[in-house]
């Protein structure tokens, strides 16, 4: 077997309830992005896009990592945990992920324009002296053709210019050019 075919075994079921959830996102009107929290083989949290209007930090990535964070788990138990995206997290989620020392991201589809793995730098010294800073592992392209699908039916129905010029670039997978405003980069 595969390494890719080793993920797609281990990984498919948890992202195929992610793309459940982001499916519910375009049913209330925003973009198709689903997550979910899996620790020992279960999911214990999960959530998806719900930042419509003027709430631009409430990614459903940080949703999820915030109801984790206040249950106690110790350290051990959060570097055990993985969190499911049917899109690559944008660098807060990213950085919660991290303060929140949770061991593995899997993600769906690259995010051209926000993602976070072309805007962080390698690792630092000091992680090396602590566990508890240690960056997550890393897993991308699991199911991403299935999250695409989602982005493109939201862009069939919405009537949210930014959020659609967004989940375009998505599925182009092209980064926004230097001189287009920042304010259209909205998720
Ligand atoms: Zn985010």
């Amino acid at each position: 077997m595969t390494t890719s075919a080793v993920h797609s075994t281990e990984h498919a079921p948890h992202m195929r309830r992610a793309l459940v959830l982001a499916g519910k996102g375009i049913e209330a009107g925003e973009l198709p992005i689903g997550v979910v929290v899996v620790l020992d083989s279960k999911i214990i949290a999960e959530a998806y896009c719900s930042d419509k209007g003027l709430k631009k930090l409430h990614h459903p990535e940080l949703l999820v990592l915030l109801d984790v964070d206040g249950r106690g788990y110790s350290l051990r138990e959060r570097q055990s945990m993985t969190l499911y995206t049917t899109l690559e997290p944008c660098v807060m989620c990213y950085g919660a992920v991290l303060s929140c020392c949770v061991g593995r991201i899997v993600f769906g589809l690259d995010a051209p324009i926000d993602g976070a793995l072309a805007r962080i730098g390698g690792p630092t010294l000091a992680e090396a002296h602590h566990p508890e800073y240690q960056r997550p592992e890393v897993i991308g392209n699991v199911l991403s053709n299935e999250s695409r699908v989602l982005f493109e039916a939201f862009i069939d129905q919405s009537i949210d210019s930014a959020m659609t010029a967004f989940a375009e670039r998505v599925v182009a997978g092209v980064l926004v050019s230097p001189a287009a405003p920042l304010s259209e980069a909205n998720r």
